[in-house]
């Protein structure tokens, strides 16, 4: 336990509620409270490889909070998971739920993992395995895990699959981010991106209303980079670089995003696309660009490379990918940085209406989930901005003050038990 407690990203969570809870004057009993998760569960994961082998994995849920309804939280498999950076992302969950006023607390999971070393039978059996372990604390009245790192429909098909068996009927809101046919909602794996294109649009209006054809660089073309790539390419907006895990690349006069999605489904990378001039991957953060959004993993913008950044927006479409010192070095250059917390909050968004519609047996069209996903994230900015502009802090602070403050609302108003 003293570990986790000494882990640096749970400590930078810590440090920044520390901080707004400075600036809000938040009462001393509540913010004892916020600062340490209200549950973590650690569970050997057991699986028999395909070779006949055993190998004993670790698997992590955190509850951080739940006072304004079930905690919500993705489960990650990776060979980072540690218990300090899944207590960290729950915390950020706490505040992301609140914040998109979405009846819900944080939380988060994973497993000890090589997920690109493991076959899909293998990958199964983690997951199954997994679901038992952790069944006892889940459930869509409790807490409601959904996809991240690594995890994707399948594997919530599989959660649900084996929820569902033991307790003897099927339950599809036990998980969100689940194949339609199961349960899951349309429009949620284009959420996430969406959402981050609305913010970025949104900042760009009120900051710099004169840019007529921004630049845009973006790290990561997964489900949130590649469509946060595609919307900002329909606004009119210029995507002039983009990277993956296999590096980085550019081209001044813009990237035909259409193009580029069809190029890689044929080889799997964006490196290599006609017309582009391939870069090292950290190059490209340092980009001359409008807009930066970087989108791949945490903690890629730190004290070594903050003062090298040119862009004047950066948008969090990843978790965590700027360190607080990082976050200083581009604050006090006058970088307006849209936090993780409000930029790629559309996919827990629409994972709120994925268990809504679960719960009610009843199915929203595309349109009624882009509309009531644009107007969730519309309201969470412009309070955000309103707060921004009023209080004299940064985005960050402003987003945060704002979940924070509805948690703390909530926790006073129902008092500490007994
Ligand atoms: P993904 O697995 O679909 O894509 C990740 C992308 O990042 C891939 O293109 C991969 O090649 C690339 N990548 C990995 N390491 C890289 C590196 N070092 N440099 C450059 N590129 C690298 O994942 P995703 O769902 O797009 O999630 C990306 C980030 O967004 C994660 O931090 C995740 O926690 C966060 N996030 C995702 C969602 C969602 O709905 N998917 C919601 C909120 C936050």
């Amino acid at each position: 336990m003293k570990e986790y407690l000494q882990d640096p990203t749970f400590l930078m969570a810590q440090r920044q509620l520390d901080n707004v809870a400075k600036a809000m004057n938040l009462d001393s009993s509540v913010h004892a409270r916020l600062r340490y998760p209200r549950k973590s569960l650690i569970v050997s994961v057991p699986i028999r490889l395909d070779n006949g082998d055993t190998k004993v994995l670790t698997g992590y849920r955190v509850q951080h909070d739940m006072t304004l309804g079930p905690s919500k939280g993705g489960i990650r498999f990776h060979h980072h998971v540690t218990l300090g950076e899944v207590t960290a992302l729950a915390m950020w969950m706490t505040w992301k739920c609140a914040l998109l006023n979405l009846p819900y607390g944080g939380a988060k999971g994973g497993v000890c993992c090589y997920p690109e070393e493991m076959s899909d039978n293998e990958m199964e059996r983690v997951a199954r395995r997994y679901t038992t372990e952790i069944l006892s604390i889940i459930g869509p009245e409790k807490d409601i895990p959904a996809p991240d790192m690594y995890t994707n429909e399948q594997t919530m098909a599989w959660i649900m699959d084996t929820y569902s068996n033991f307790v003897g009927y099927a339950v599809p809101g036990v998980v969100t981010g689940k194949p339609v046919s199961v349960g899951g909602t349309l429009g949620r794996i284009e959420a996430t991106g969406r959402g981050v294109a609305l913010t970025v649009k949104k900042a760009l209006e009120k900051r710099y209303p004169e840019l007529n054809a921004p630049t845009v660089a973006i790290q990561g073309f997964g489900n949130v980079g590649s469509v946060t790539a595609k919307h900002l390419y329909e606004k009119g907006m210029k995507v002039v670089a983009v990277s993956d895990v296999h590096g980085a690349i550019r081209n001044p006069a813009g990237l035909d995003i259409y193009k580029l999605f069809e190029f890689m489904k044929e080889t799997g990378s964006v490196v290599g696309f006609e017309g582009s001039e391939k870069i090292d991957g950290m190059a490209l953060l340092e980009e001359r660009v409008d807009v930066l959004v970087p989108a791949a993993v945490a903690n890629v913008i730190t004290e070594k490379n903050a003062d090298r950044i040119q862009a004047k927006i950066i948008a969090e479409g990843a978790n965590g990918p700027l360190t607080t010192e990082a976050d200083q070095i581009l604050l006090d250059k006058g970088v307006l940085i849209i936090p993780g917390i409000l930029a790629n909050a559309g996919g827990v968004v629409v994972s709120y209406f994925e268990w809504v519609q679960d719960i009610q047996h009843l199915f929203w069209s595309e349109e009624q989930v882009v509309e009531k996903l644009d107007f969730l994230m519309e309201q969470a900015f412009d309070e955000v901005y309103e707060l921004y502009q009023r209080k004299n802090v940064d985005l960050r602070t402003a987003a945060m003050m704002l979940g924070v403050g509805r948690v703390a609302t909530a926790k006073n108003i129902r008092g500490l038990y007994p």
